[in-house]
């Protein structure tokens, strides 16, 4: 390919609004143009890498055994009306809902594939003997994100490799996920990502198993607790600390006694006047919720307001300590939304601000107690009582801690212990090792997902087991961001004058530069070693420009081709022509039939070392 004739508008402008790396990098090197907020156009080179990308990811689906198919982008509302997700999901389904000519459209720009798999499955999928399959598409996706950001990382549009595999039983389910987290393993690294597989949250209702592929970078929007010893990694909506160690034994409690605290609402002002720490502190946070229906593999929970009944709930954490809110609905059993200032004046008789847990429990439905509190001494907490905080509070004593409660059998469930606070820095992850954990942000490449029968059970997807009997199907779902690899690739190989593009997602391998326009013989050397590149199948640009050597040079690692073979009168003199690599400080001139040869051999090389 040769330069003159190609389309790389690259910029020496940063743009404003960007403040990610591959944002910055893949505008300034004419990668794609932004359309719309999170709506991009991918230029010819952007194309080239996610192709490659795309490329990649197949290659290795087909090689794991999945099989790939094309459904449409153009789904009818009736499939999600089956699932309940046209409600569930509707703050993200973009949607058409409108006539053209005779034709009443009731359409969803499909932003995942769940329901329309299903719908074949259902059609096609009788019989234990056609299972397991495993069935993918690469497709474009769409999603009314609320906040597109950075760059391709979170875009309205965007490529996806979804897959979904059936089965009978759960043996053979968590065969293919298995050989989909291997499947991935392998397409992240012959990406050239330096990824970390975590436990992912799987929905607030299931028990369920679930992995995320993360990228860790400053640019992601996801947060990741990683033990320093790397052993334990775990999505932040997820990740556990090590149980908390029992508190002394002995029996000095403290006695209650109220503080005058006028207008200190906040932790901060109320250890202020109280002359405490937030970690001695109990925060008491009122909940209201509805009690749902729930199913082994159920991984969405129906919004609380869908439903009549509600219930109050209070939650207790350590001053110090956020709710985590995946792992209060589980605990609670529903999803939970926080009390409107009426109901929260109704269950503590005070104004916001003043909860505490004593004397609670009979007000409420249930109380949830994180295991960090139940091993606090005379802390401090709201009075229930306007402009009143209360110290020498003491969990057991001041409110229950078992169902016990003070009488046997007392507070049947309605008391639970439970870990419902996000992991703070530095606390201990729940291994063996207990090494300290710590908070990294992270993109998300790719998600893999034990489903179960949520699907196959509302759209009645059933198949026939050995003895005749009908039975729901099992599913597994797979997806992954393919331009969110580009995007994470760009991320982690960079450098202040551009990107440092890994051999396999590389758009070109080799860039082919004649330095000066003029200069014939050059430019004939230059053109051959392009030629002959091309012949022995190696992706090569020629940059065949009227541009000084210095412009070129910038524009070169700006695109970040690998490597670099530079044709000039100085190199010529010399005896050849220079290979370069991008990101590295090695240079050797050597004849150009050689130089062909070599650098055939480091791109094979490459590709071969990132594929194993
Ligand atoms: P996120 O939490 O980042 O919104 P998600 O968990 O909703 O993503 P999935 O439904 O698991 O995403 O989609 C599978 C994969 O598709 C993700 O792992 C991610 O790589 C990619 N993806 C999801 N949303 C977007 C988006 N808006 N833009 C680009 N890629 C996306
Ligand atoms: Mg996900």
């Amino acid at each position: 390919m040769k330069w003159r004739k190609y389309f790389i508008p690259t910029t020496k402008e940063t743009p404003k609004d960007a403040t990610a790396a591959s944002h910055i990098l893949l505008l300034r090197a004419g990668l794609a143009r932004q359309l719309a907020a999170g709506i991009y156009s991918y230029l010819p080179l952007g194309l080239r890498a996610l192709r490659k990308a795309e490329n990649i990811v197949r290659e290795e689906m087909d090689r794991a055994g999945a099989v790939e198919l094309r459904m449409p982008c153009l789904t009818p509302t009736t499939l999600w009306e089956e699932t309940g997700r046209l409600e569930t999901m509707s703050d993200i389904l973009l949607r058409i809902d409108g006539s053209v000519g005779d034709w009443a459209t009731g359409l969803v720009l499909g932003p995942t594939h769940e329901e329309i798999i299903t719908d074949i499955a259902r059609a096609y999928l009788k019989s234990y003997k056609q299972l397991p399959i495993n069935l993918y598409q690469i497709q474009l996706k769409f999603r009314g994100e609320a906040r597109p950001k950075s760059g391709v990382l979170r875009t309205r549009e965007f490529l996806m490799k979804d897959a979904y595999s059936f089965h009978h039983d759960l043996e053979t389910l968590d065969k293919e996920y298995e050989n989909m987290y291997a499947t991935y393993c392998r397409i992240f690294k012959r990406c050239g990502l330096p990824y970390t597989v975590v436990e992912a949250e799987s929905g607030a209702m299931g028990g369920d198993v679930s992995h995320e592929f993360m990228v860790m970078t400053d640019a992601g929007e996801d947060l990741v607790a990683i033990s320093e010893d790397r052993v334990y990694a775990a999505n932040l909506e997820r990740a556990a600390a090590a149980p908390p160690e029992a508190g002394q034994d002995d029996d000095t409690f403290a006695e209650l006694e109220e503080v005058h605290t006028p207008g200190a609402g906040r932790v901060e002002d109320v250890c202020a006047v109280l002359g405490t720490q937030p970690r001695q502190m109990i925060k008491t946070l009122i909940y209201t919720g509805v009690a749902p229906a729930s199913s082994r593999f159920d991984s969405d929970v129906a919004p609380a307001s869908s439903r009549s009944e509600a219930v109050r709930v209070v939650a207790l954490v350590r001053g110090d300590h956020e709710i985590n809110e995946f792992k209060l609905a589980k605990a609670a059993g529903m999803m939970l939304e926080l009390a409107d200032p009426e109901t929260i004046e109704e269950v503590t008789g005070a104004l916001v601000g003043f909860a505490g847990p004593q004397g609670l429990v009979d007000k409420i439905d249930k109380l949830i107690i994180d295991r960090e509190v139940t091993v606090l001494r005379d802390a401090a907490s709201g009075a229930n009582k306007t402009d009143y905080h209360v110290t020498g509070v003491n969990p057991g004593r001041d409110f229950p801690l078992d169902s016990a409660g003070t009488g046997p059998g007392r507070y049947g469930e309605k008391v639970v212990v439970a870990d419902i606070r996000n992991v703070v820095d530095g606390d201990p992850a729940p291994i063996e090792s207990r090494s300290p954990l710590h908070l990294r942000t992270a993109i998300e490449v790719g998600h893999i997902f034990m489903l179960g029968t949520k699907y196959s059970d509302s759209m009645g997807a059933t198949c026939l087991d050995k003895n005749g009997r009908a039975r729901p199907l099992i599913m597994g779902c797979y997806g992954i961001g393919v331009n969110r690899i580009m995007a994470a690739a760009i991320e982690s190989h960079h450098d202040e004058n551009g990107i440092i593009w890994p051999m396999s997602l590389a758009p070109f391998e080799v860039l082919v530069i004649a330095l000066d326009s003029k200069d014939e013989r050059a430019n004939k050397v230059a053109l051959e070693v392009h030629d002959e590149l091309a012949a022995a199948g190696i992706d090569v640009l020629l940059d065949d420009r009227d541009e000084r050597a210095g412009f070129k040079f910038k524009d070169a690692d700006l695109i970040g081709i690998p490597l670099r073979v530079v044709v000039g009168k100085k190199s010529l003199a010399a005896g050849g022509v220079e290979v370069t690599e991008r990101g590295k400080e090695s240079k050797e001139i050597m004849p150009p039939e050689a130089a062909v040869e070599h650098v055939t051999k480091l791109v094979r090389q490459e590709l071969n070392k990132l594929a194993q």
